[in-house]
């Protein structure tokens, strides 16, 4: 699986750009949570704190909350794709780092003067918001370890100044609680990240099968399955419309005399040769393809018979008239073209009677064009 992801070029942007998403798409609920828990925490310090203060704490939360709100209603209307949803990144970052600063150093200077019970609890539910951050924003990891960072270490780093024995415990226990998150949160963007790897590897993998699968290796153009299923679809598209359609098949004269003569490599540019003059005399908008060994075949949208005709004639006289130049060598080459039409839109009959007419073609002496 691992060769899957380093045989294809990098995807690392859009890997990032997924594991935005997922956090903006995870940051809507986060934001209500933290709103209730920061409720919950100033109803339990009520009693016991000057409520001004708690007041003051609380409002600014609540106007964290609404800035990470704005930014994720923006976010959602401008609905940014590719490349783009990277510029989202950093203000998620700040206001990230504003509300897990509020939670943090805020917690601390809320409950420093209160007694080592209340301390503790404030300890606990900081343990509990750092715990729900550390899984939130897992999949950016130096988000989940900043916000982890952020709301745990204010009050470590106090209790550690406390120093008595009691509180240098806690302040182990909260660095315990912070190595163990950081293990974990290395694990989870690890995994995160390779299964975002995967999934594109594996989008671009059936990309490059699929084009594998339709494509003439040789000339480049659509091989008989391709051409079948593109054909299909114009002829549709003809009759939602009442456009006319037309179809050509085109085989190349005497081409075993070709190979026989010039060798199998010329034979092969030579083919290369047609597909490129197919190419070139054709509208974007026909569907050509390679259905045989020297055969083409063209779907002419919004063409009436008489147009395709003069297409065929044109395909005609320009192959015979331009002698193929290989390898200091020139050699002449003809095709024997058949056209039809069908007011029924059935692609299968369409191409039949096309390849009738060049039959009828090759049987009248070759390098002309038949309309059945
Ligand atoms: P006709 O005018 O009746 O079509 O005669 P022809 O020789 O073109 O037709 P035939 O069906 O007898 O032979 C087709 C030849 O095309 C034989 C085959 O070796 C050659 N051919 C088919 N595919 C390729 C290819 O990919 N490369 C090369 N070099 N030759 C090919
Ligand atoms: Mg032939
Ligand atoms: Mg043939």
């Amino acid at each position: 699986m691992s060769d899957l992801i380093n045989n294809h070029e990098s995807f690392d942007e859009n890997v990032q750009s997924d594991k935005l998403k997922l956090l903006y798409h995870q940051s809507f609920p986060a934001i209500f949570f933290s709103l209730i828990a920061a409720s919950i925490y100033v109803g339990i310090l009520w009693p016991k704190m000057d409520s001004k203060l708690l007041f003051i704490w609380l409002s600014v939360i609540v106007i964290s909350s609404f800035l990470r709100l704005f930014l994720f209603l923006t976010y959602r209307h401008k609905n940014p794709q590719g490349d783009e949803v990277l510029k989202w990144e950093r203000p998620y970052f700040i206001t990230l780092m504003i509300s897990s600063s509020i939670w943090g150093i805020g917690a601390v200077l809320l409950s420093y003067n209160l007694s080592f019970l209340y301390q503790t609890i404030t300890y606990f539910i900081l343990m509990g918001m750092a715990g729900s951050a550390l899984t939130v924003y897992s999949a950016i990891r130096y988000f989940s370890v900043s916000a982890v960072a952020i709301i745990l270490l204010p009050i470590t780093l106090w209790f550690l100044f406390l120093a008595d024995s009691r509180s240098i415990m806690m302040s182990a226990l909260g660095i315990i609680f912070m190595v163990s998150a950081y293990r974990a949160t290395l694990v989870l963007s690890d995994t995160l990240h390779f299964s975002y790897m995967l999934t594109h590897a594996l989008g671009r993998a059936k990309e490059e099968a699929e084009k594998l699968a339709s494509i003439d290796m040789l000339t480049g153009i659509n091989n008989r399955r391709a051409f079948t299923e593109l054909a299909k679809n114009q002829v549709e598209y003809c009759k939602r419309h009442e456009y006319p359609v037309s179809a050509i098949i085109l085989d190349a004269d005497h081409f075993k005399n070709i190979n026989d003569t010039y060798g199998h490599a010329s034979g092969d540019a030579a083919l290369q040769n047609l597909s490129n003059i197919l190419q070139n005399l054709t509208r974007a908008s026909d569907v050509i393809g390679r259905i045989g060994g020297e055969e083409f075949a063209v779907l002419l949208t919004s063409t009436n018979v008489k147009d395709a005709m003069l297409v065929a004639e044109k395909l005609k006289n320009w192959i015979a008239d331009n002698p193929v130049h290989i390898d200091d060598e020139y050699f002449s080459m003809t095709v024997s073209i058949g056209v039809a039409s069908d007011d029924k839109y059935n692609l299968e009959l369409l191409l039949n009677n096309a390849d009738k007419a060049m039959y009828k073609a090759k049987r009248a002496g070759r390098n002309q064009v038949i309309c059945f």
